[in-house]
């Protein structure tokens, strides 16, 4: 079985976070690991309390699993403060894992700040040239870039800057324009698209975090990265259009639909 790592933050809810990446990595039966890098308490109405894990023990976390096991891929999410990413920029950079997808997080769709404004240059300076792929959404991007995306072509624009900033391939999702869901994925030599229909629920907690972790199980697994895209496409798909309602709030996607 393949062995997939997720260094990321904790959501208290189950829809987000550490919990969507390692429920993904089940349902792609791959062997799921953790690196926790921030305990979050939220719930399906918002972030209310977070709590970082100190360098230390990141970094022990890490050491413990690359100084013993195989890591097929990795996955970063939220990585919170500018200790943390240099962390595990400096224990990446030392351990050399195969694939490792950086989901560029930054703001919670409730409107929390889970990378703190002052790391955003780090993120984009220390783990954006060690990403196999980056899969910003259009806000993200539009920090990364410094630019407003509102069109396809301003999009594969940013996905063309971004690349230029050391990333292998990157994804650049369209959700946040209107109509149908576009991504855009530019590996420095050309472009590919990928259409799905939007589907209308408000039950989306943790899609980004479920579709980065299903490509890097998919890229475990030794797919091709637009195939490993492709397939992790349709399971978010199926997941958001399996997605339900646990509390008074945004509730997450079915992992096991
Ligand atoms: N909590 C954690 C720990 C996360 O990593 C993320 C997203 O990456 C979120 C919450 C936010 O999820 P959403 O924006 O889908 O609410």
């Amino acid at each position: 079985m393949k062995k997939v790592l997720t260094i990321a933050g904790s959501d208290s809810s189950g829809g987000a976070g550490i919990q969507a990446d390692l429920k993904t990595f089940s349902a792609h039966r791959v062997f799921g690991m953790s690196v926790i890098t921030a305990v979050t308490a939220q719930n399906t109405q918002g972030v209310f309390a977070v709590q970082d894990m100190t360098p230390e023990i990141i970094a022990s976390q890490l050491d413990a699993i690359f100084t013993d096991i195989e890591v097929d891929a990795v996955k970063i999410g939220m990585v919170s403060q500018i200790e943390t990413i240099k962390v595990i920029a400096e224990k990446l950079k030392q351990y050399k894992p195969k694939q490792v997808v950086v989901d560029p997080v930054m703001v919670s769709k409730s409107g929390f700040d889970l990378l703190s404004p002052d790391a955003k240059e780090a993120l984009i300076k220390e783990l954006i040239p060690l990403a196999t792929v980056i899969t910003p959404n259009l806000p993200e991007a539009e920090v990364i870039t410094g630019r407003k995306i509102t069109t396809i072509e301003e999009m594969k624009e940013a996905a063309t800057q971004i690349h230029s900033l050391g990333a292998k391939n990157v994804l650049v999702k369209g959700g946040h324009l209107e109509g149908e869901a576009t991504d855009i994925c530019f590996n420095g030599e050309e472009f590919t698209s990928f259409n799905s229909a939007r589907i209308n629920t408000i039950n989306t907690h943790g899609t980004g975090c479920t579709l980065s972790s299903a490509i890097t199980s998919n890229l475990a697994n030794e797919l091709e990265l637009i195939e490993a895209i492709r397939e992790a496409k349709n399971y978010i798909t199926l997941a958001i259009q399996h997605s339900f309602s646990i509390g008074k709030g945004v509730g997450p996607v079915h992992h096991f639909y």
